[in-house]
């Protein structure tokens, strides 16, 4: 029984195992499966069910005073108690998270973040988690690095690696690991999560489509505000570019401009989760120092993908654009529109749109191959081409 893993849609038979094995773990697992089929939430459950504080041995539970009533099943992952919120965002002093920098894992990473802390007391009483998220980026060295852990696994260390390229992990590091498959989930599946969790009809429709099945980037598209301003970006750059040379120079730059501002909206953000971790003074507490470092590392880890994030969410919306054009012009009405809400232009020949889409899809293609890129230049190009296609 774990109320944390029950919430993970979709996946049926890979959360039935995870709720098992939460009772009594074994060291590695492997969760594998395609991109936005739900792997980093059913991760952030089986962490969470890993140091609930309800989930610890019985000696353990008596000290805290949380054991439940006498004959109660002991429950991994509440979902409610502290270790299980900290878990759930990521932020349990004893979970460490470890995702690549630029294109790869690099040693020095899996060195500091994994196999040191391994053989460390855990930061706090209890488990120490370790989760490698993308883990086909591994570089030779850093995999190396992370057999000697998974050839000699410390008795209170539960790693987990994630990656949507499983095949890609080397077979030594597989074959110590328990891999866990998930499937990719179906666009009706997508909107039915989203309207189960409040969203409307029509929006999750959208965000379902716009989000190519992808659960983590629907929910995004169909929160609040932010959610679409992304295909609003994209749209103004479409229309920018078909005004020849110096259309699809402000083009760029809208892409450009929106990206940084989003950029700067995630840097709210640290400050909110780091809080909980410091004295009145605003330093951190002693036992949190690592803690805090560690959340501060990944951030702006995560603060320099924000762009090139951006960036691809942007160039998506205005491929899904031209897609439609493409749909329109052979007669296709909103029911196969990956915009239902938008009503294609008609001025412009289905040779020309798909031409336009290239260059749009090259783009995208070029900026996720190489992170070392000049984004500005990749879009002036990819806009430029546009302009003469549109
Ligand atoms: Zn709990």
């Amino acid at each position: 029984m774990s109320r944390v893993l029950e919430r993970v849609p979709g996946q049926p038979a890979a959360i039935a195992f995870l709720t098992q094995a939460a009772e009594r773990p074994h060291h590695a697992y492997v969760l594998a499966g395609p991109e936005g089929s739900g792997k980093s939430i059913a991760a952030r459950a089986f962490v969470a069910a890993l140091v609930c504080d309800r989930g610890a041995d019985g000696a353990e539970d008596a000290e805290r005073g949380e054991q439940g009533e006498r004959g109660e099943r002991v429950e991994h992952g509440c979902g409610e108690c502290r270790s299980c919120r900290l878990a759930l965002e990521e932020r349990h002093p004893n979970v460490f998270v470890v995702e690549p920098e630029g294109r790869d894992i690099h040693v020095n990473t899996v060195r500091d973040e994994v196999w040191h802390p391994a053989f460390l007391t855990a930061p706090e009483p209890g488990r120490k988690v370790f989760v490698i998220r993308e883990a086909d980026r591994l570089s030779p060295a850093a995999a190396d690095t992370l057999l000697k852990v998974l050839e000699e696994p410390p008795a209170d260390a539960v790693i987990l690696l994630l990656s949507a390229r499983a095949h890609e992990l080397p077979e030594t590091v597989l074959s110590r690991c328990h891999v866990v498959q998930f499937t990719s989930l179906s666009e009706s599946f997508v909107v039915q999560v989203l309207t189960d969790e409040g969203v409307d009809a029509v929006r999750a429709r959208l965000a379902a489509r716009l989000s190519g099945g992808n659960l983590g980037r629907a929910r995004r598209t169909a929160a609040g505000d932010d959610g679409l301003r992304f295909r609003e970006v994209a749209r103004q750059a479409v229309d920018a570019a078909a005004e020849a040379a110096p259309g699809a120079l402000l083009a760029a730059e809208v892409v450009l401009g929106a990206a940084a501002e989003y950029k700067k909206r995630l840097k709210v953000e640290l400050d909110r989760e780091i809080a909980p971790f410091l004295d009145e003074g605003g330093r951190p507490q002693d036992a949190y120092r690592g803690a805090v470092k560690r959340i501060e590392t990944r951030f702006r880890r995560r603060e320099r993908r924000a762009e090139r994030d951006y960036i691809d969410w942007v160039l998506l919306g205005m491929s899904s654009l031209l897609r439609d054009r493409v749909a329109a012009a052979v007669g296709g009405d909103e029911t196969v529109w990956m915009n239902p809400d938008i009503t294609p232009d008609g001025a412009f020949s289905i040779d020309r749109s798909v031409r336009a889409l290239a260059s749009v899809e090259n783009a995208r293609a070029a900026l996720a191959e190489d992170l070392n890129l000049n984004a500005r230049l990749v879009l002036e190009r990819a806009f430029l081409e546009l302009s003469e296609r549109v």
